[in-house]
């Protein structure tokens, strides 16, 4: 059995903030939110990144995304939401258990404001 964080919070062994959960998804909110609402969507069945993902997480991957729209309206996100996956070590990624954060309630910058180029 992992011991990866998200496994473990998946599994209720360490605490969250858990919005949803069912036999394949567990969605909880980020610890240090970056909007005012700010959650992930994650696979109860470890998956690194997305980069390791192939067609066994297919169906898994189509879940989370229809998921997603349907609790960011359950979280108060009328007007829109960002979806974001941080992928390796080249994408930002910081926890390796696959995650899909959704960001909202408060107007978002476009994407081409959110990457410093030198
Ligand atoms: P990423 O950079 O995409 O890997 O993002 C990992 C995210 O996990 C960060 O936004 C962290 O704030 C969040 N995080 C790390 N540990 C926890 C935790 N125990 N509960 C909730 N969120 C967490
Ligand atoms: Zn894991």
């Amino acid at each position: 059995m992992s011991d990866c964080i998200f496994c473990r919070i998946s599994r209720g062994e360490l605490p969250s903030k858990r919005i949803y959960e069912d036999e394949d998804l567990f969605a909880f909110h980020d610890i240090h939110p970056l909007a005012p609402v700010h959650f992930m969507i994650i696979p109860k069945q470890h998956v690194d990144s997305l980069a390791q993902c192939t067609d066994e997480q297919q169906a898994m991957l189509g879940k989370i995304l229809l998921l997603a729209p349907q609790l960011a309206a359950e979280q108060g996100l009328a007007t829109g939401f960002r979806t974001l996956i941080n992928t390796g070590s080249g994408g930002g990624q910081e926890v390796y258990h696959l995650h899909v954060h959704v960001l909202g309630g408060q107007p978002l910058p476009a994407v081409k404001s959110l990457i410093n180029k030198p």
